[in-house]
């Protein structure tokens, strides 16, 4: 384990020791109207790096108004070549500012450099596989009984708020904001307030790429405060949220009463279930990496492995190897492979876990400890045996980094212990039986499913959740639909 550069810490910086960033609304840079700000806080030292605009309603009302006036100037104007052309240039910009935008996601999330730069690639695919999609994504024409021409256009939906988590804040500011202004849409985007920093670098690149300004706008803050006025303003039309399953329960009450359009992408309890002809040497670390991998802060995280009997003690000894292994530490030094988690709520939330699995019974195998590496929210990659399905650790979401190991004797128990949470977003199947993983791909109730791999988003390809999970497809050309309506034309013949 390596400890954060032992040099010199600064003293703690105040949220006014330096200016305050605004939020981005209608091309501009601008203070919250009441004059507040916020503290963005670097998870690896516990110390303020930046403060921002503390947004509430007046705010939101602003950020909503730009982007619905921006819907009908220029951009309503731009050609779908001009659109994908723009977005290309959303890529080639993101690529440019690749370290910079690396370095302050790194120091913001307390991700591991290379992670984060990572992150910086596939944020830029994203806008490059969108801006492709531009001129492929289109109506249809349909043999109706009338006489005459039916077809169908794709339309903007309007005004979309887009409200994201701090686990993955560029990338899922781009699996919104991409697709969104594929469809000719405009955008109030509302980065997790832990993580505000590199969202209002985006919508910088994207005025910079040629996109009319209010067709981008930043709202930083916090949910109820900038995040609810935002999701009841009349002139949204659409919101797309990525975040806890609690709170999209709630703001999809709070869009009801207008009938916004609503995607949810939510929680998980993903399981790796784990056959006695799995090949061990490849799935132990797998698995390991599936669910420590961002501090396990990952709606995907891997968190229960399900594992057959036989191997159960093999598997959850190797894993437990791979955990010990893992060099937890500064984000900076290229040698870590895992950073804090974000905050102290987040740390004791995850202690919290840990300590309630003891209580309950589950044997901790290793890690759950708390380093002091002088301020920073660190938690050391934890694996508990003996994990049955009544406790806590194995029904909720902890996200952080807790692998809970749970045996199994037969097909059907891993089918219904994978089934047995109330979310369903993610799952691996480890076997070398063809038979067996077509079955099991077929009844595990999940999303996304990768067959002995832990690979769960790919750019091209559909990414949401079945059950408590959310609503609606990101990615591919699915996200298209959430962000177009369709239109049904007929012209008549006569
Ligand atoms: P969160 O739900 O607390 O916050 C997410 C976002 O919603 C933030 O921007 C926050 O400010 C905003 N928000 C909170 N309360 C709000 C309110 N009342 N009105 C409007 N906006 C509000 O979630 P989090 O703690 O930032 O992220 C962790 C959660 O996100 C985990 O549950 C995780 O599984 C989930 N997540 C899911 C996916 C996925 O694709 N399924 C991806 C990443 C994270």
């Amino acid at each position: 384990m390596v400890s954060p550069k032992a040099e010199k810490k600064p003293a703690r910086k105040t949220a006014v020791a330096r200016p305050a960033l605004g939020h981005w609304i209608g091309g501009k840079e601008r203070p919250s109207i009441s004059g507040q700000t916020f503290p963005v806080v670097n998870p690896a030292t516990g110390l303020d790096m930046a403060a921002v605009a503390r947004g509430q309603a007046a705010d939101a009302d602003a950020a909503a108004k730009a982007a619905d006036a921006a819907l009908r100037g220029p951009w309503s104007k731009f050609s779908p070549r001009q659109r994908a052309r723009a977005l290309f240039e959303i890529a080639r910009l993101i690529r440019a500012n690749a370290e910079s935008l690396a370095e302050l996601e790194s120091q913001n999330a307390g991700k591991p450099i290379g992670e984060a730069r990572g992150e910086v690639e596939a944020a830029a695919g994203c806008f490059e596989y969108y801006a492709g999609a531009v001129s492929k994504f289109f109506g249809e024409t349909i043999p109706v009984g009338a006489s005459g021409l039916d077809f169908t256009l794709r339309e903007p939906v309007g005004v979309c708020a887009l409200i994201t988590p701090w686990n993955y804040p560029l990338v899922i500011a781009s699996w919104k904001l991409a697709p969104a202004l594929a469809c000719a849409n405009a955008a109030v985007l509302k980065p997790a307030e832990a993580t505000p920093l590199t969202a209002l670098r985006l919508a910088r690149i994207c005025a910079e790429a040629g996109v009319p300004e209010g067709v981008v706008n930043v709202l930083t803050g916090f949910g109820p405060e900038a995040g609810e006025p935002l999701v009841k303003h009349p002139l949204v039309r659409k919101v797309s949220f990525t975040g806890s399953t609690a709170v999209g329960r709630h703001l999809m009450a709070l869009a009801a009463p207008s009938l916004k359009r609503v995607s949810l992408e939510l929680g998980g309890k993903s399981p790796s279930l784990v056959f006695d002809d799995a090949d061990l040497d490849r799935c132990a670390p797998d698995a390991a990496g599936a669910v420590f991998s961002n501090a396990g802060q990952d709606c995907c995280a891997r968190s229960r492995a399900l594992v057959h009997e036989k191997i159960y003690d093999d598997f959850v000894e190797k894993v437990a190897a791979c955990a010990k292994k893992l060099r937890v530490g500064d984000p900076r030094d290229p040698k870590t492979e895992m950073g804090p988690l974000i905050s102290q709520r987040q740390k004791d939330r995850v202690l919290g876990y840990v300590a309630a699995g003891k209580e309950e019974g589950a044997e901790l195998v290793c890690g759950g400890a708390a380093p002091d590496f002088g301020g920073g929210f660190f938690v050391t990659p934890a694996v508990f045996a003996g994990v049955a399905p009544r406790m806590r650790v194995f029904q909720e979401e902890i996200f952080g980094p807790v692998l809970c190991a749970t045996p199994f004797k037969t097909e059907d128990e891993a089918v219904a212990l994978a089934n047995g949470t109330d979310y369903g977003l993610s799952g691996s199947i480890w076997t070398r039986d063809v038979g067996r993983a077509l079955r099991l791909a077929r009844r595990v109730q999940s999303g996304v499913l990768s067959i002995n791999s832990s690979s769960s988003v790919h750019i091209e390809a559909p990414f949401g959740g079945f059950k408590a999970s959310g609503l609606g497809r990101e990615l591919g050309m699915k996200a298209l639909e959430l962000y177009s309506e369709v239109k049904n034309v007929f012209i008549s013949d006569r």
